[in-house]
Protein backbone atom coordinates (compact mmCIF):
# COMPACT_ATOMS: atom_id res chain seq x y z
CA UNK A 1 0.00 0.00 0.00
CA UNK A 2 0.85 3.60 -1.07
CA UNK A 3 1.86 5.40 1.98
CA UNK A 4 1.50 9.16 1.47
CA UNK A 5 1.89 11.63 4.49
CA UNK A 6 0.13 15.04 4.62
CA UNK A 7 3.25 16.88 5.01
CA UNK A 8 6.92 15.86 5.07
CA UNK A 9 8.95 19.23 5.90
CA UNK A 10 12.14 19.68 4.66
CA UNK A 11 14.28 22.53 6.22
CA UNK A 12 17.47 23.25 5.05
CA UNK A 13 19.98 21.06 5.73
CA UNK A 14 22.44 21.35 8.35
CA UNK A 15 25.37 21.84 6.15
CA UNK A 16 23.69 25.20 4.71
CA UNK A 17 23.92 26.52 8.13
CA UNK A 18 27.26 25.71 9.44
CA UNK A 19 28.81 28.65 8.50
CA UNK A 20 26.71 30.11 10.43
CA UNK A 21 27.02 28.69 13.24
CA UNK A 22 30.96 28.88 13.33
CA UNK A 23 29.97 32.51 13.67
CA UNK A 24 27.89 31.98 16.91
CA UNK A 25 30.92 30.05 18.39
CA UNK A 26 33.03 33.18 17.60
CA UNK A 27 30.54 35.94 18.76
CA UNK A 28 29.64 34.07 21.65
CA UNK A 29 26.18 35.70 21.11
CA UNK A 30 23.25 33.04 22.14
CA UNK A 31 20.50 35.37 21.70
CA UNK A 32 19.23 39.28 22.54
CA UNK A 33 18.75 40.19 19.19
CA UNK A 34 21.93 39.49 18.07
CA UNK A 35 24.08 39.31 15.10
CA UNK A 36 22.88 37.25 13.25
CA UNK A 37 19.28 38.03 13.83
CA UNK A 38 19.65 41.24 12.94
CA UNK A 39 21.22 40.11 9.52
CA UNK A 40 18.02 38.26 9.36
CA UNK A 41 16.06 40.77 10.49
CA UNK A 42 18.15 43.43 7.71
CA UNK A 43 17.85 40.76 4.89
CA UNK A 44 14.46 39.97 5.17
CA UNK A 45 13.57 44.15 5.02
CA UNK A 46 15.49 44.63 2.10
CA UNK A 47 14.90 41.30 0.05
CA UNK A 48 11.21 40.98 0.89
CA UNK A 49 9.73 44.26 1.64
CA UNK A 50 12.00 46.63 -0.23
CA UNK A 51 13.15 48.47 2.89
CA UNK A 52 10.11 49.90 3.61
CA UNK A 53 8.60 49.64 7.33
CA UNK A 54 10.23 47.16 9.97
CA UNK A 55 10.50 43.61 11.44
CA UNK A 56 11.34 42.30 14.41
CA UNK A 57 11.82 38.49 14.53
CA UNK A 58 9.75 36.28 17.05
CA UNK A 59 9.76 33.25 18.42
CA UNK A 60 6.72 31.62 17.18
CA UNK A 61 3.35 33.64 15.36
CA UNK A 62 1.53 32.88 18.19
CA UNK A 63 3.73 35.06 20.41
CA UNK A 64 3.78 37.68 17.77
CA UNK A 65 -0.04 37.92 17.58
CA UNK A 66 0.21 38.45 21.38
CA UNK A 67 2.17 41.42 21.44
CA UNK A 68 0.94 42.61 18.37
CA UNK A 69 -2.65 42.63 19.87
CA UNK A 70 -1.70 43.55 23.48
CA UNK A 71 0.45 46.50 21.78
CA UNK A 72 -2.16 47.77 19.45
CA UNK A 73 -5.74 47.19 21.47
CA UNK A 74 -7.52 50.28 21.77
CA UNK A 75 -7.90 50.58 25.78
CA UNK A 76 -10.80 49.76 27.12
CA UNK A 77 -12.25 47.57 24.46
CA UNK A 78 -12.91 44.32 24.90
CA UNK A 79 -13.66 42.35 21.57
CA UNK A 80 -11.27 41.05 18.39
CA UNK A 81 -13.42 40.60 15.68
CA UNK A 82 -12.12 38.04 13.34
CA UNK A 83 -12.81 34.90 11.52
CA UNK A 84 -13.70 31.62 13.15
CA UNK A 85 -12.23 29.99 10.03
CA UNK A 86 -8.63 30.19 10.97
CA UNK A 87 -6.21 28.26 13.46
CA UNK A 88 -7.22 28.06 17.64
CA UNK A 89 -3.84 30.37 17.70
CA UNK A 90 -5.52 33.46 16.18
CA UNK A 91 -8.60 33.44 19.21
CA UNK A 92 -5.88 32.21 21.56
CA UNK A 93 -3.69 35.33 21.48
CA UNK A 94 -6.46 37.59 21.54
CA UNK A 95 -7.80 35.90 25.17
CA UNK A 96 -3.97 36.04 26.38
CA UNK A 97 -4.20 39.68 25.70
CA UNK A 98 -8.06 40.06 27.86
CA UNK A 99 -9.93 40.13 25.07
CA UNK A 100 -13.24 38.22 23.97
CA UNK A 101 -13.09 36.37 20.28
CA UNK A 102 -15.76 37.30 18.33
CA UNK A 103 -16.29 35.92 15.15
CA UNK A 104 -16.92 37.26 11.64
CA UNK A 105 -18.73 34.77 9.00
CA UNK A 106 -16.53 34.65 6.00
CA UNK A 107 -16.90 34.89 2.21
CA UNK A 108 -17.30 31.80 -0.28
CA UNK A 109 -14.92 32.51 -2.86
CA UNK A 110 -11.57 33.66 -0.95
CA UNK A 111 -12.97 32.40 2.18
CA UNK A 112 -11.42 35.23 4.08
CA UNK A 113 -13.60 37.54 6.58
CA UNK A 114 -16.69 39.15 5.17
CA UNK A 115 -15.74 42.88 4.97
CA UNK A 116 -19.37 43.87 4.88
CA UNK A 117 -20.13 42.01 7.85
CA UNK A 118 -17.16 43.11 9.54
CA UNK A 119 -18.65 46.52 9.04
CA UNK A 120 -21.87 45.92 10.41
CA UNK A 121 -20.28 44.33 13.91
CA UNK A 122 -18.06 47.49 13.74
CA UNK A 123 -21.23 49.64 14.54
CA UNK A 124 -22.73 47.55 16.43
CA UNK A 125 -19.96 46.89 18.92
CA UNK A 126 -18.29 50.88 18.85
CA UNK A 127 -16.30 51.58 21.58
CA UNK A 128 -16.16 48.02 22.72
CA UNK A 129 -14.06 46.88 19.39
CA UNK A 130 -10.14 46.72 20.79
CA UNK A 131 -8.73 44.96 17.61
CA UNK A 132 -9.64 43.93 14.51
CA UNK A 133 -7.98 40.12 13.33
CA UNK A 134 -8.27 39.29 9.71
CA UNK A 135 -6.80 35.69 8.26
CA UNK A 136 -4.94 36.10 4.88
CA UNK A 137 -6.26 32.39 4.53
CA UNK A 138 -3.91 29.98 3.30
CA UNK A 139 -1.72 32.54 1.93
CA UNK A 140 -4.03 34.38 -0.22
CA UNK A 141 -2.38 38.08 -0.77
CA UNK A 142 -5.32 39.05 0.41
CA UNK A 143 -6.74 43.05 -0.65
CA UNK A 144 -5.62 45.25 2.72
CA UNK A 145 -7.68 48.52 1.43
CA UNK A 146 -10.58 48.19 4.07
CA UNK A 147 -8.32 47.37 6.94
CA UNK A 148 -5.99 49.70 5.98
CA UNK A 149 -8.66 52.50 6.51
CA UNK A 150 -9.80 51.24 9.94
CA UNK A 151 -6.66 51.35 10.75
CA UNK A 152 -5.75 55.23 9.81
CA UNK A 153 -9.87 55.66 11.58
CA UNK A 154 -8.56 54.40 14.86
CA UNK A 155 -9.80 51.06 14.92
CA UNK A 156 -6.39 48.61 15.34
CA UNK A 157 -5.56 46.10 12.88
CA UNK A 158 -2.97 43.26 13.48
CA UNK A 159 -3.20 40.65 10.30
CA UNK A 160 -2.76 37.11 10.91
CA UNK A 161 -0.39 36.20 7.77
CA UNK A 162 1.19 33.20 9.50
CA UNK A 163 0.98 31.48 6.38
CA UNK A 164 1.81 34.21 4.02
CA UNK A 165 5.63 34.77 4.10
CA UNK A 166 6.74 34.87 0.24
CA UNK A 167 3.28 35.37 -1.16
CA UNK A 168 3.92 38.04 -3.59
CA UNK A 169 0.98 40.32 -5.07
CA UNK A 170 1.14 44.01 -6.83
CA UNK A 171 2.56 45.49 -3.74
CA UNK A 172 5.76 43.19 -3.62
CA UNK A 173 5.25 40.76 -0.42
CA UNK A 174 2.04 40.13 1.21
CA UNK A 175 1.69 43.05 3.97
CA UNK A 176 4.24 45.64 2.26
CA UNK A 177 3.27 49.16 3.56
CA UNK A 178 0.81 48.19 5.78
CA UNK A 179 0.15 50.61 8.75
CA UNK A 180 -1.10 48.35 11.32
CA UNK A 181 0.78 44.82 11.94
CA UNK A 182 1.44 42.33 10.01
CA UNK A 183 2.41 38.45 11.75
CA UNK A 184 4.14 35.59 10.00
CA UNK A 185 4.89 32.19 11.07
CA UNK A 186 8.08 30.13 10.48
CA UNK A 187 6.84 27.03 11.85
CA UNK A 188 8.07 24.08 10.15
CA UNK A 189 4.90 23.49 8.29
CA UNK A 190 4.85 26.84 6.44
CA UNK A 191 6.09 27.82 3.75
CA UNK A 192 8.75 29.87 5.11
CA UNK A 193 9.77 26.73 7.81
CA UNK A 194 12.73 27.21 10.41
CA UNK A 195 11.66 25.03 13.01
CA UNK A 196 9.88 27.75 15.15
CA UNK A 197 9.68 31.61 14.45
CA UNK A 198 7.88 33.92 13.05
CA UNK A 199 8.38 37.77 12.28
CA UNK A 200 6.09 40.57 13.00
CA UNK A 201 6.13 43.74 10.35
CA UNK A 202 4.71 46.57 9.96
CA UNK A 203 4.95 49.83 7.32
CA UNK A 204 4.93 51.86 10.85
CA UNK A 205 8.70 51.23 12.27
CA UNK A 206 7.20 52.47 16.10
CA UNK A 207 4.67 49.56 16.24
CA UNK A 208 7.75 47.41 15.38
CA UNK A 209 10.06 48.99 18.24
CA UNK A 210 6.82 48.97 20.57
CA UNK A 211 6.71 44.72 19.74
CA UNK A 212 10.40 44.36 20.25
CA UNK A 213 10.45 45.86 23.45
CA UNK A 214 7.72 44.50 24.35
CA UNK A 215 9.44 40.64 23.19
CA UNK A 216 12.26 41.54 25.37
CA UNK A 217 10.14 41.88 28.91
CA UNK A 218 9.18 45.21 28.04
CA UNK A 219 12.52 46.97 28.88
CA UNK A 220 13.35 50.58 28.01
CA UNK A 221 16.72 51.51 26.58
CA UNK A 222 17.76 51.90 30.00
CA UNK A 223 16.37 49.01 30.98
CA UNK A 224 13.25 49.96 33.21
CA UNK A 225 9.85 47.53 32.44
CA UNK A 226 7.40 50.41 30.58
CA UNK A 227 5.41 47.67 29.40
CA UNK A 228 3.67 44.51 29.80
CA UNK A 229 6.32 42.07 28.54
CA UNK A 230 7.07 38.62 27.45
CA UNK A 231 10.58 36.57 26.05
CA UNK A 232 9.90 36.33 22.51
CA UNK A 233 13.23 36.59 21.50
CA UNK A 234 14.55 34.19 18.63
CA UNK A 235 18.07 32.47 19.76
CA UNK A 236 21.01 32.82 17.54
CA UNK A 237 20.77 29.35 16.36
CA UNK A 238 17.54 30.18 14.75
CA UNK A 239 18.56 32.96 13.36
CA UNK A 240 21.13 31.07 11.38
CA UNK A 241 18.43 28.71 10.11
CA UNK A 242 16.70 31.17 9.22
CA UNK A 243 19.51 32.88 7.21
CA UNK A 244 20.32 29.51 5.75
CA UNK A 245 16.37 28.83 4.66
CA UNK A 246 16.34 32.51 2.80
CA UNK A 247 19.25 31.39 0.40
CA UNK A 248 17.07 28.16 0.21
CA UNK A 249 13.49 29.76 0.20
CA UNK A 250 13.14 30.64 -4.39
CA UNK A 251 14.12 27.10 -4.98
CA UNK A 252 12.04 25.72 -2.55
CA UNK A 253 8.73 28.05 -4.00
CA UNK A 254 9.47 27.11 -7.23
CA UNK A 255 9.53 23.14 -6.21
CA UNK A 256 6.05 23.65 -4.37
CA UNK A 257 4.56 25.29 -7.00
CA UNK A 258 5.60 22.63 -9.49
CA UNK A 259 3.18 19.98 -7.35
CA UNK A 260 0.30 22.43 -6.88
CA UNK A 261 0.27 22.61 -10.79
CA UNK A 262 -0.06 18.91 -10.93
CA UNK A 263 -2.67 19.07 -9.08
CA UNK A 264 -4.65 21.55 -10.90
CA UNK A 265 -4.14 19.38 -13.82
CA UNK A 266 -4.84 16.30 -12.66
CA UNK A 267 -7.87 18.03 -11.15
CA UNK A 268 -8.97 19.20 -14.69
CA UNK A 269 -8.17 15.82 -15.77
CA UNK A 270 -10.06 13.92 -13.91
CA UNK A 271 -13.42 16.64 -14.45
CA UNK A 272 -13.47 17.07 -10.83
CA UNK A 273 -14.20 21.28 -11.17
CA UNK A 274 -17.54 19.99 -13.16
CA UNK A 275 -18.31 17.85 -10.62
CA UNK A 276 -18.62 20.43 -8.37
CA UNK A 277 -15.20 20.40 -6.51
CA UNK A 278 -13.78 24.07 -6.18
CA UNK A 279 -10.83 25.61 -5.67
CA UNK A 280 -9.65 28.58 -3.36
CA UNK A 281 -10.24 31.85 -5.10
CA UNK A 282 -6.63 33.16 -4.74
CA UNK A 283 -4.54 36.53 -5.22
CA UNK A 284 -1.53 36.88 -6.05
CA UNK A 285 1.63 34.83 -5.86
CA UNK A 286 0.96 31.48 -2.95
CA UNK A 287 3.28 29.16 -2.02
CA UNK A 288 0.95 26.49 -0.27
CA UNK A 289 1.40 24.65 2.92
CA UNK A 290 -1.13 22.49 1.89
CA UNK A 291 -3.74 21.79 -1.36
CA UNK A 292 -6.56 23.28 0.24
CA UNK A 293 -10.26 22.67 -1.80
CA UNK A 294 -13.97 21.95 -1.25
CA UNK A 295 -15.11 19.29 -2.33
CA UNK A 296 -18.66 18.82 -3.70
CA UNK A 297 -21.83 20.10 -1.57
CA UNK A 298 -23.19 17.07 -1.42
CA UNK A 299 -19.99 14.89 0.04
CA UNK A 300 -18.87 14.88 3.26
CA UNK A 301 -15.29 15.78 3.50
CA UNK A 302 -14.46 13.25 6.71
CA UNK A 303 -15.40 10.58 4.62
CA UNK A 304 -13.32 11.10 1.92
CA UNK A 305 -10.46 11.71 4.28
CA UNK A 306 -11.54 8.34 5.44
CA UNK A 307 -11.39 6.81 1.84
CA UNK A 308 -7.85 8.54 1.22
CA UNK A 309 -6.97 6.72 4.24
CA UNK A 310 -7.76 3.39 2.95
CA UNK A 311 -5.92 3.91 0.00
CA UNK A 312 -2.38 5.26 2.54
CA UNK A 313 -3.18 8.59 1.57
CA UNK A 314 -3.35 11.20 4.63
CA UNK A 315 -5.65 14.38 4.38
CA UNK A 316 -6.68 16.75 7.06
CA UNK A 317 -9.76 19.12 6.65
CA UNK A 318 -7.82 22.32 7.80
CA UNK A 319 -9.91 24.42 9.57
CA UNK A 320 -12.86 22.08 10.09
CA UNK A 321 -13.81 21.78 13.16
CA UNK A 322 -13.69 25.77 13.06
CA UNK A 323 -12.82 27.74 15.94
CA UNK A 324 -16.07 28.21 17.10
CA UNK A 325 -16.38 24.54 17.07
CA UNK A 326 -14.03 23.87 19.77
CA UNK A 327 -14.79 24.05 23.94
CA UNK A 328 -12.54 26.79 24.44
CA UNK A 329 -14.51 29.04 22.22
CA UNK A 330 -18.23 28.01 22.32
CA UNK A 331 -19.54 30.72 24.23
CA UNK A 332 -17.34 33.71 22.29
CA UNK A 333 -20.23 35.96 20.63
CA UNK A 334 -20.47 35.53 16.60
CA UNK A 335 -22.51 36.37 14.08
CA UNK A 336 -24.36 33.99 11.93
CA UNK A 337 -21.71 31.26 10.28
CA UNK A 338 -23.21 29.97 7.53
CA UNK A 339 -20.69 30.61 4.91
CA UNK A 340 -17.98 29.16 7.95
CA UNK A 341 -19.97 25.91 8.22
CA UNK A 342 -20.64 25.35 4.63
CA UNK A 343 -16.88 25.45 3.71
CA UNK A 344 -16.05 23.50 7.27
CA UNK A 345 -18.45 20.88 5.88
CA UNK A 346 -16.49 20.77 2.19
CA UNK A 347 -12.95 21.49 3.30
CA UNK A 348 -9.93 18.81 2.23
CA UNK A 349 -6.07 19.57 2.99
CA UNK A 350 -4.61 17.28 0.89
CA UNK A 351 -0.92 16.15 1.30
CA UNK A 352 2.20 18.89 -0.29
CA UNK A 353 5.38 17.96 -0.15
CA UNK A 354 8.78 18.74 -2.25
CA UNK A 355 9.45 14.89 -2.89
CA UNK A 356 5.82 14.32 -4.48
CA UNK A 357 5.83 13.37 -7.87
CA UNK A 358 3.36 13.48 -10.93
CA UNK A 359 2.54 9.83 -10.30
CA UNK A 360 1.60 10.63 -6.39
CA UNK A 361 -0.63 13.42 -7.66
CA UNK A 362 -2.42 11.30 -10.15
CA UNK A 363 -2.90 8.85 -7.52
CA UNK A 364 -4.16 11.10 -4.80
CA UNK A 365 -6.43 12.65 -7.18
CA UNK A 366 -7.71 9.63 -8.78
CA UNK A 367 -8.35 8.99 -5.01
CA UNK A 368 -10.85 12.08 -4.58
CA UNK A 369 -12.58 11.69 -7.66
CA UNK A 370 -16.01 10.05 -7.05
CA UNK A 371 -15.53 8.16 -10.47
CA UNK A 372 -12.79 6.36 -9.16
CA UNK A 373 -14.59 5.90 -5.26
CA UNK A 374 -17.15 4.12 -6.88
CA UNK A 375 -14.46 1.55 -8.81
CA UNK A 376 -12.66 1.29 -5.89
CA UNK A 377 -10.90 -1.93 -6.57
CA UNK A 378 -7.93 -1.47 -4.64
CA UNK A 379 -5.18 -3.57 -6.31
CA UNK A 380 -7.01 -3.47 -9.66
CA UNK A 381 -7.86 -0.05 -9.58
CA UNK A 382 -4.40 0.69 -9.33
CA UNK A 383 -2.85 -1.45 -11.54
CA UNK A 384 -4.89 0.11 -14.60
CA UNK A 385 -3.58 3.04 -13.65
CA UNK A 386 0.30 2.24 -13.53
CA UNK A 387 0.78 2.83 -9.89
CA UNK A 388 0.89 -0.94 -8.20
CA UNK A 389 4.38 -0.64 -7.71
CA UNK A 390 4.31 2.76 -6.13
C1 LIG B 1 0.44 28.41 12.03
C2 LIG B 1 -0.55 29.45 12.35
C3 LIG B 1 -0.44 30.23 13.51
C4 LIG B 1 0.55 29.95 14.59
O1 LIG B 1 1.88 30.07 14.18
P1 LIG B 1 3.04 29.52 15.15
O2 LIG B 1 4.29 30.10 14.57
O3 LIG B 1 2.99 28.02 15.04
O4 LIG B 1 2.77 30.00 16.52
C5 LIG B 1 -1.35 31.24 13.71
N1 LIG B 1 -2.33 31.49 12.83
C6 LIG B 1 -2.49 30.75 11.71
C7 LIG B 1 -3.58 31.07 10.77
C8 LIG B 1 -1.60 29.70 11.43
O5 LIG B 1 -1.77 28.97 10.33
Amino acid sequence: MMKIPFLRPSLVRKEKWAYYLTQIDESRIYSNYGPLNNRFERRVLQQHFGGQGAVTTVNNATTGLMLAISQSRRRGGKYALMPSFTFPATPLAAIWCGLIPYFVDIRPDDWCMDEELLEQVLKKLGDQVAVVVPYAVFGTDLKLDTYRQLHRNGIPVVVDAASSFGTTGEKGQFGCGFPGMVVFSFHATKSFGIGEGGLVYSGNPSLVDEVRQAGNFGFSPDREVTMQGLNSKMSEYVAAIALATLDAFPKKRSTIERVVQWYKEQFQQHHLFHQGWRYQETKGRVTPQFLSVLCPADQSNQEIVNQLHGRGIEARTYFSPSCHQHRQFQSCPRTALSVTHHIAGRILSLPLWEELTVEHIRFIVGGVSTNDRRHHLGVRGARERGLSDL
